[in-house]
């Protein structure tokens, strides 16, 4: 049986985690049919060695940004630093960034201004746009509303709502990620968000090295067990594993104009 055509959306492979086995993970990834895997930066120093890293790997892109958690450090410079990084080849998009009000590690303020502001700076930049949000669905959705990237497009990351909340994403331009939360035996709302998205707007991610999907949990997360998650999600749906992910891979790579 050949592997399914997997694109991880959503990973963060420069994290030291990974720094021990690295190529064991990308031997792992390959062999479970992932073939691209896009590293996000959550900061400064992330978002330079996603750039480095995506450089250098083959089947590997890089977005840039700063995660809601830092966005106290979103200042002026560090703002210039994103839009310069983002012109380095292989850099794909803007993010993650968003806005947390689970963990709320930064004042509401800063995050809602580092949020504007990388929106702004992905339609300058003309790159997809990264959304990480907990908790703050309303405000997230009306700030994207604001901004307007229907042009770009994005991903919703880690989609964690219901239905009428991935209308909304869609409505907006963006396109739904499912991460390991949809194979939990409490997954929520996610099962029938997964298959409301129309096939054409949906992709997947691990989010490694956090949330691994059921079989992991308690483990590190890493590219390969998007196989898992992709799995669920394509009988979720009633669809054959292949088609599915062959057309989701489609998806993320028109976005990243792969
Ligand atoms: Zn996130
Ligand atoms: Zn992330």
């Amino acid at each position: 049986m050949t592997a399914p055509d997997l694109f991880d959306t959503h990973a963060h492979l420069h994290f030291p985690e990974f720094a021990g086995d690295l190529d064991a993970v990308l031997e792992r990834a390959r062999a479970a049919g992932v073939r691209r895997i896009l590293t996000i930066g959550t900061d400064i120093p992330t978002s330079r060695a996603a750039a480095a890293m995506a450089s250098r790997l083959p089947g590997v892109w890089a977005a840039v940004g700063i995660h809601p958690h830092e966005a106290a450090e979103a200042d002026d410079a560090a703002l210039a630093e994103i839009e310069r990084l983002a012109g380095s080849p292989r850099v794909v998009a803007i993010g993650e960034t968003g806005l947390d009000f689970f963990r709320n590690l930064a004042p509401r303020e800063s995050q809602e201004q580092a949020f504007r502001r990388q929106l702004a700076l992905a339609r300058r930049t003309r790159k997809p746009v990264l959304v990480h949000c907990r908790d703050a669905h309303a405000e997230t959705l009306g700030l994207i509303g604001e901004a307007d990237v229907r042009e770009t497009g994005g991903i919703m990351h880690c989609f964690s709502g219901d239905v009428e909340i991935a209308r909304r994403c869609l409505d907006l331009g963006l396109l739904v990620s499912l991460a390991g939360p949809v194979t939990y035996p409490k997954p929520g709302a996610l099962p029938e968000v997964a298959r409301f998205v129309p096939g054409d707007r949906l992709v997947v991610e691990t989010d490694c090295p956090f949330l691994p999907p059921q079989p992991y949990r308690g483990k590190r997360n890493e590219p390969a067990y998007l196989a898992v998650t992709a799995a669920r999600v394509a009988e979720l749906r009633g669809e054959a594993l292949a088609d599915l992910a062959a057309r989701m891979s489609e998806n993320a790579r028109a976005l990243f104009s792969l």
